[in-house]
């Protein structure tokens, strides 16, 4: 028996994904099938895409809809253009063989006027993106009151792009009998809130653990020095000639010029980001799937629920804010039982980031080596060589030329030959290459900085000079709070926002328990041994987002604040990556270094609300403080991660 009808799908379904090559249920598809074949099921799924969710929910679906009626039993709702048209195209070739069968998508930048029409035609299955279902409801071109099927796919983005309202309005036009299936990615409190609003008792299915990354992917991070990070990229290019690859980019401006960059290097690539129009991003989709393209440079918006085929790498020119956005990148890769890489072009600082990524993916990285230019060349050498040896000749249709080549070439040798025609096109490689520098950045120096030293532990912690403390301060500070005694601190180096604590190791994890749930001026103090954080830029920009509280920072990189709610649209989410970048910039933090002073009254335990008297803190520290910050206009904060960070007029 076919697996699929083990599952308990009819023979035209059976039949249908049997030519689409589907042999196996996935997981997701094992688990969600028969539990919502038994009818009359509410389902919340965490799943990501890439595990074959569509069908999970779309092959039930088709089952259990009525195609002889005209009316509109199942709307799905999902966060964009790209994976409505997608799901569209899915469900339609999973209705192939079914008669009159009519699944129509509804979003923004086409036709509304043809969409309704389509609609009027009578469509069973509606898939739509919120912004523009809201709008068809708003104009009364569409009748909820049939849906049995309520989809939300992607819940979370959905809510993450401020689609919250739009699908309270759009789930209150549709009758409250009726089942509705919820999957996301992750599940933060919003989601989870809507499961409670909208469902009864639902069946929780998650396929694969939270969050872990397909096993089909290999991560590898290269470790580069920020000005080295787009030489890097061509290499690692130059050494997989057959790429096929999305190069994310965490803002438009970013993801512009790295394509930009590329297309006048000579490589097949251009941009995706919504900065275009719908009509660009089309072309270049459609470039991208038809392999005119081998590199897509995209933001993590414009390239969610982009399902393309045998992605062989994604690389993450910079590492998302947000973790999670990391998994649904490197999810781009690996489809459909495929193997892929994930590539992180990171900085020293940025191991940290690395490590935290490698917790929630529960997958380690490799730690690659950029090639250098000898091994770049030789790649492209063998690549050519490769294809000259598998062409297929049209002997017929060459025949007539060849008598005169022969004659062209006749004081040549064969080796001669071979070197020179291999040379026409490598040419321009080894130029590019010769006397290539060494990208990697693992100079004796560096890792000298970065070693440890036997018996002492590094500890980075989140308050600085910006915090009114010195060196001696914070000796004294720590050494209060945690009981340790000040002999174990061995060194202290403040910085403006964050500070380095060496100790005898022993004292290490006496500091870093006793400091949990430490407070500082109305702030959570972070102690962290150096290893597991990314130490200074990363925190210097959590900090500032601490103000707005309520979200769990350990999943966000460098700010965020509340992570659902506050984007409101398209842009908007765009505009909150610009939002999170300002909170690392300089002028940011020089207003709320300077709010702070005069709240800077004494800081404390959390978990004993004792309070240590710091009272002649706040003068001291102003004049201080101003200076440092002055400095630090120039200096230290325009760091690589400051530069990186620096708020971009537009994105
Ligand atoms: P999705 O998670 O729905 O975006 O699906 C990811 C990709 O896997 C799509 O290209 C599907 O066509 C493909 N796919 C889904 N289910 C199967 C299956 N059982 N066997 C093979 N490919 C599948």
């Amino acid at each position: 028996m076919n697996k699929f009808e083990a599952l308990g799908l009819n023979d035209s379904i059976v039949k249908a994904v049997t030519e689409l090559g589907f042999e196996t249920p996935t997981p997701i598809q094992e688990k969600v099938i028969p539990e919502l074949l038994k009818g009359n099921t509410d389902l919340v799924a965490l799943a990501q895409t890439g595990t074959g969710k569509t069908a999970a929910f779309g092959l039930p679906l088709i089952s259990m809809i009525d195609f002889n009626s005209r009316d509109t039993q199942a709307l799905i709702m999902c966060p964009t253009r790209e994976l409505c048209m997608q799901i569209t195209r899915d469900l339609q070739s999973f209705t192939k063989y079914i008669k009159d069968a009519n699944i129509v998508a509804i979003y923004g930048g086409a036709s509304i006027d043809t969409q309704t029409r389509e609609i009027k035609r009578g469509a069973q299955i509606v898939v739509a993106t919120p912004g523009r279902m809201n709008d068809m409801i708003d104009r009364r071109r569409v009748n909820l009151s049939n849906v049995r099927f309520a989809v939300l796919d992607e819940a979370d983005e959905m809510l993450n792009m401020g689609f919250k309202e739009d699908l309270d309005t759009i789930l209150s036009q549709t009758p409250e009998e009726k089942n509705t299936w919820l999957f996301s990615a992750t599940m933060p409190d919003e989601v989870l809130r809507i499961s409670k609003n909208y469902m009864e008792n639902p069946v929780e299915i998650t396929a694969g653990t939270k969050n872990s990354g397909n096993v089909n992917i290999d991560h590898v991070y290269y470790i580069v020095h920020a000005r080295d990070k787009y030489p890097a990229l061509k290499r690692i290019a130059d050494s997989n000639p057959d790429i096929f690859a999305i190069v994310f980019c965490r803002t438009k401006i970013e993801t512009q010029e790295i394509a930009d960059k590329l297309i006048k290097d000579g490589y097949n690539a251009d941009a995706l980001h919504g900065d275009l129009s719908q009509s660009q991003r089309d072309h270049v989709m459609k470039r991208y799937r038809s392999r005119s393209l081998q590199m897509l440079v995209a933001t993590d918006v414009a390239a969610r629920g982009i399902d393309v085929q045998d992605v062989t790498h994604v690389i993450n020119y910079t590492l998302p804010d947000e973790i999670e956005n990391y998994t649904h990148r490197s999810g781009r890769t690996a489809r459909a039982g495929k193997t892929g890489v994930s590539i992180a072009i990171i900085n020293m600082k940025e191991i940290g980031k690395i490590r935290i990524i490698e917790r929630i993916i529960k997958k380690k990285f490799t730690e690659g080596k950029v090639p250098t230019g000898f091994e770049a060349c030789e790649k492209q050498l063998f690549s050519l060589v490769k294809k000259v040896h598998e062409v297929e000749v049209n002997e017929e249709a060459i025949e007539a030329y060849m008598p005169k080549i022969y004659e062209e070439l006749q004081d040549l040798s064969k080796e001669d030959i071979i070197k020179r025609f291999v040379s026409t096109e490598f040419n321009r490689f080894l130029d590019y290459y010769k006397n290539a520098p060494d990208l990697n950045a693992t100079s004796s120096r560096d890792k000298e900085r970065f070693a440890a030293t036997p018996g002492i532990t590094k500890l980075f912690i989140n308050l600085g000079e910006l915090d009114s403390l010195d060196s001696r301060e914070m000796k004294e500070y720590i050494s209060e709070v945690s009981g340790v005694d000040a002999a174990s601190i061995v060194s202290v180096e403040v910085k403006s926002s964050f500070s380095f604590i060496e100790v005898k190791t022993e004292a290490a994890e006496i500091i870093q328990g006793t400091f949990k749930n430490a407070r500082y001026n109305n702030r959570n103090v972070r102690i962290e041994s150096r290893g597991a954080s990314g130490g200074s830029g990363e925190r210097s920009g959590e900090r500032r987002s601490e103000g707005r509280g309520g979200f769990d920072r350990k999943r966000t990189f460098g700010g965020g604040g509340n992570s659902y709610g506050e984007r409101k649209s398209y842009g908007g989410r765009s505009d909150r990556g610009e939002r999170s970048s300002d909170r690392g910039g300089y002028s940011k933090s020089n207003s709320e270094g300077s709010r702070g002073y005069g709240e800077r009254k004494s800081y404390g335990d959390a978990n004993t609300g004792e309070r240590k008297s710091y009272s002649d803190r706040a003068e001291r520290s102003s004049s201080r403080s101003t200076s440092s910050e002055s400095s630090s206009g120039g200096g230290e904060r325009k760091s690589n991660f400051s530069r990186e960070k620096r708020p971009r007029k537009k994105m």
